[in-house]
């Protein structure tokens, strides 16, 4: 069947087109590599697009920072899980990664001295605790739409090849375990084609639809996850899920961390600045786990706002009405449109809502895939990557600090790039790429074109998406997680049952959502599982039943792998690169 099917030749093959795809693709392209960027959308309107708030880097131009400082706050900000040779590589790059993106055109705002404008953000101190720090570079707030409009441009200039509205379906991975590119399909003609690659990059993002109330784009589906646990790569850290504290209450959007960086606060029905009880030092700066917990916590005591006692305020009314315009022209939009009201004469209804993963395909800080091999360690996947949000790499550990995953994407798809570039030099050919590698993938398009009467891909994810939200949210307990479980095992066995409706092939999306509903069932049994087995509270992870960090049984990343759904551990790295490592402490802000 696959000798019908065409093919294409590429050294590397990107999937994905926002900042972590575009960055790694930029790189290869400028090394005159032949490169294919594959997008389910159009590459501008991947979510990169929408983050508002902006992309931390040490630069000190409103405080003195350090990047010395950055990589404290990050390690103490992952409660501890995150590895911190990766996160000293992180915070180091930060620098130069801002200033490239100054070159390429970002239009960051600007003080008064010319100097790139920086503002607060939550978890952010100047050394090791003190003061709050300002390391937060912005574009107003549309910082990612800036970074992805220019990173996409200067691609353009570059000569990437792009594939706009080509969906990934899964990975080609043959005997010897190398990954030799995707099968893809065009969703306009509904055309399956190959792109055979020496490298493949998942650059794919998150997957907050996973929850019914969230802030992300309607792609966040976890598909570069789907497929890597299709062709036998485990997820690392899956159970740390990050919920943002200021979602529009009832709806999810997002209010960005900026809001209150820039001096809102958040108040409950008393009118109290409750935050100052539970992180009297950092305040409404403290983690967003922290921030989360506080909301939630507010509510269950009856002190919520509303007729349903529901929510708290996000209070901006104080600020000068100039400075929330101009600063915060993104927010001011969102409230006019969604709730009808200025933020700078009344306060914004909030509540916590999905946001982030912290979890993903296991990477090293060269953004190489690495699985367990057998019983021995983990060994490399040759020719696959993966880099941005899909990737655990892991920099953000239990809990991710706003302005730190632009960042993420930036250094670590220039890391994809810059490996990728020495893996093509020292593997020049392509491999030969059998028709037992790519059956797999066609058994799977295939099983989607069975007809007759069935279980609509909707009701399926709806339930998905409801069951989701109220087993595995803010606050957990073995009880509910279990009963969550067994559920999820029943809708997987469903899965089989599923049937579209509509068999045409010319952009027929209901074959695109049913293709995404296996990549989200996926990636919930892999949260839903890892979430259970962690007997702990560490970060965004909040076992009601088990309230204490506790280093000596669980300071070890998971390990889900999708054959028998197990769960294994590895240990945190704690050695940085150059300097001495920061070791466990208490997490209080
Ligand atoms: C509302 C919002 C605001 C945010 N604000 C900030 C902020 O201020 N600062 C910060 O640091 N972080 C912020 N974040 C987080 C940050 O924006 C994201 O984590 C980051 O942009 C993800 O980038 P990425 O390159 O990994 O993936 P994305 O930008 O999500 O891109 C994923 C790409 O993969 C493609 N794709 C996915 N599946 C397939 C498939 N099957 N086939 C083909 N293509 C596929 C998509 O088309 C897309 O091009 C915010 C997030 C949200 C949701």
């Amino acid at each position: 069947m696959s000798h019908s099917i065409p093919q294409r030749h590429f050294d590397a093959l990107i999937i994905g087109a926002g900042g972590a795809g575009l960055n790694a693709a930029l790189r290869l392209a400028q090394a005159d590599l032949r490169v294919a960027i594959v997008s389910k959308v159009f590459p501008t309107r991947s979510h990169t697009v929408a983050a508002q708030g902006g992309v931390n880097a040490a630069l000190a131009n409103v405080s003195p920072d350090e990047w010395q400082w950055h990589m404290f706050d990050t390690v103490k900000g992952s409660d501890y899980l995150g590895d911190q040779d990766a996160i000293e590589y992180m915070c180091r790059e930060a620098i130069p990664t801002v200033y490239e993106l100054e070159h390429a055109g970002v239009p960051f705002s600007r003080l008064e001295n010319g100097k790139i404008y920086q503002r607060p953000f939550g978890g952010q101190s100047q050394a090791f605790g003190g003061e709050q720090a300002a390391r937060t570079c912005a574009a107003a707030d549309r910082t990612g739409h800036a970074i992805l409009h220019t990173l996409y441009q200067q691609n353009i200039r570059a000569r990437s090849h792009f594939f706009d509205e080509y969906f990934a379906v899964d990975l080609l991975r043959d005997e010897d375990g190398y990954v030799l590119g995707a099968l893809v399909l065009d969703i306009e003609s509904g055309a399956p084609l190959i792109i055979a690659a020496k490298t493949t990059l998942l650059a794919t993002g998150g997957y907050g639809q996973l929850f019914r109330t969230n802030t992300n784009a309607h792609i966040n589906t976890g598909d570069g996850m789907g497929l890597a646990l299709r062709v036998g790569i485990p997820l690392q850290d899956m159970e740390f899920f990050q919920f943002h504290p200021t979602g529009v209450a009832g709806k999810g959007m997002l209010i960005t961390e900026a809001a209150r960086g820039e001096g809102g606060y958040l108040i409950n029905a008393n009118g109290e600045r409750f935050m100052e009880q539970y992180a009297p030092q950092a305040r409404d700066l403290a983690g967003r786990d922290v921030v989360a917990r506080a909301i939630v916590n507010e509510i269950r005591a009856g002190r919520g706002c509303g007729s349903q006692k529901d929510h708290v305020l996000l209070q901006l009314n104080h600020l000068d009405a100039n400075l929330i315009h101009q600063r915060l022209p993104g927010v001011c939009d969102i409230c006019r449109v969604f709730l009808g009201i200025d933020p700078a004469v009344r306060p914004i209804p909030v509540f916590p809502t999905a946001h982030y993963a912290m979890g993903g395909i296991p990477t090293d800080r060269h953004a190489r895939v690495v699985a367990p091999a057998g019983h021995g360690p983990e060994e490399v996947v040759p020719g696959l990557y993966a880099a941005g949000e899909c990737a655990c790499v892991s920099v953000h550990g239990a809990n991710r600090l706003g302005g730190n995953s632009l960042l993420d994407i930036l250094v670590f798809g220039r890391a994809a790039g810059s490996d990728i570039l020495r893996y093509v030099l020292e593997n020049p050919r392509h491999r030969p790429l059998n028709e037992s590698t790519i059956a797999p993938a066609l058994a799977r398009l295939a099983r989607w074109e069975r007809r007759g009467d069935g279980e609509n891909v909707h009701v399926v994810k709806t339930e998905l998406r409801k069951l989701m939200e109220t087993h595995c949210g803010v606050f957990r307990d073995d009880a509910t997680m279990r009963d969550g479980l067994h559920k999820l095992r029943a809708l997987r066995d469903r899965l089989d049952g599923v049937k579209l409706q509509d068999h045409s092939r010319v952009f027929n999306t209901a074959r695109i959502e049913a293709l995404e509903l296996d990549n989200l069932v996926d990636v919930g049994m892999a949260t839903l599982t890892a979430a259970l087995a962690r007997q702990e509270s560490r970060g965004a992870h909040s076992r009601v039943d088990f309230p204490q960090r506790d280093d000596e049984r669980w300071l070890k990343h998971s390990l889900y792998t999708r054959t028998g759904d197990r769960i294994e551990y590895k240990p945190v790295r704690t050695k940085p690169l150059t300097i001495s490592s920061f070791p466990p402490q208490d997490r209080v802000y």
